[in-house]
């Protein structure tokens, strides 16, 4: 009998979102309410148009884009089929059997998978009111930590952190330690917190700052993700990374997206009204839902039975939510932020649903 690699065979698979039959509307995956630029969908056809030859594996006109656009140094930014790719790299990179990466209670989902795939231990730190809390973090530091992960904004959470505890998270931790801030999220939240004081941490040498195209630039389809590293510790993710990890189309496509940023910030604008009139409207049908600073909310119900019925009724209107349990949050539907119809029609549900 063909049996894998004992690591492998007693791995959960990742849970992935189930999205439903097909005239179901996904609010489950954080996915953009809004088309990418046209100019990225232009320029990924336009790219479409020739196949023949391997994708730049530098990613040469991502790169300089990304860089224009954020005021950094190009030689340090590593793009990935994905965010995800490069988190999977990092772990791989930088924790093994007997190392411990640290993750928050309500972190991404996903980093715990891939710490499993890299056969080290995966951590939590509690959080305080769904936020995450660095002196619980650095709490939760042991000689075996290797890898930090902090989500700002949060997902599934929606709750932001200031950059000056990041910063002294940063200056807490250990320097051996290495700090991953991942930020798919953070276009969302840029007015309030300038960008440029995170990505200074990647100066010091400890520090990795990761992004997406999937959330506020609308190509989730497409699968690129970057992120801003110190030198040296670049050098060593290279090796882990598919050679030509992301096709011709989705690197012309995204580099037109970064170009593109009055697009890109017009999509946050109107997704967040969207997002604050819904969380509004659930607020006064006596929800609770934390200040999001992201493109999706997190709703709080009374019980976890309340949440269920709710999702139900959702599903009866084949509306998808994504549920909670997996992060210990069953009285908790995540909603993404949708057109202003469909966040109608779920308000609509959730009425029927509490009164
Ligand atoms: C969506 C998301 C990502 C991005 O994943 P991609 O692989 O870039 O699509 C990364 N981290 C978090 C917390 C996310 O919610």
């Amino acid at each position: 009998m063909i049996r894998p690699v004992p690591s492998v065979g007693a791995m959960a698979a990742y849970a992935l979102a189930d999205l439903g039959g097909a005239q179901t509307v996904s609010l489950a995956q954080n996915e953009s309410a809004f088309p990418a630029s046209p100019a990225a969908v232009a320029a990924g056809q336009a790219a479409m148009s020739d196949l023949t030859l391997y994708p730049d594996p530098e990613w040469p006109e991502l790169r300089t884009a990304i860089a224009a656009a954020h005021g950094l140094d190009p030689a340090r930014i590593l793009c990935g089929a994905g965010s995800m790719e490069l988190i999977g790299c990092l772990i791989r990179a930088f924790a093994g059997p007997g190392d411990q990466v640290l993750g928050t209670q309500y972190g991404y989902a996903f980093v715990a998978s891939a710490t499993a795939q890299a056969q080290a231990e995966y951590t939590v730190a509690s959080e305080v009111d769904l936020t995450v809390s660095v002196n619980a973090v650095l709490a939760a530091v042991t000689p075996k930590t290797r890898i930090v992960f902090v989500c700002n904004p949060g997902n599934p959470t929606g709750t932001l952190i200031a950059n000056s505890e990041i910063t002294r998270l940063r200056s807490s931790l250990p320097r051996d330690v290495l700090l991953v801030v991942d930020q798919a999220y953070a276009e969302f939240a840029d007015p309030t917190n300038d960008p440029a004081e995170i990505f200074a941490l990647a100066d010091q040498g400890d520090t990795v700052i990761t992004r997406t195209f999937s959330k506020a630039y609308g190509l989730a389809g497409a699968r690129a993700g970057w992120g801003y590293f110190p030198d040296r510790l670049a050098g060593e993710i290279r090796k882990l990374l598919n050679p030509n990890n992301i096709s011709i189309a989705a690197q012309a496509a995204a580099a037109a997206a970064m170009r593109d940023q009055v697009h890109m910030r017009d999509v946050v604008v109107q997704t967040a009204a969207i997002r604050d009139r819904f969380a509004q409207n659930c607020r006064d049908l006596g929800l609770t839902v934390p200040e999001s600073h992201t493109n999706f909310v997190l709703i709080r119900f009374a019980s976890a039975a309340q949440a269920q019925a709710a999702d139900v009724a959702l599903r009866a209107e084949h509306l998808l939510m994504r549920g909670m349990g997996g992060y210990g949050l069953s009285d908790c539907l995540r909603a993404t932020i949708c057109p202003p119809d469909v966040m109608d029609r779920a308000h609509n549900v959730l009425k029927g649903v509490l009164t």
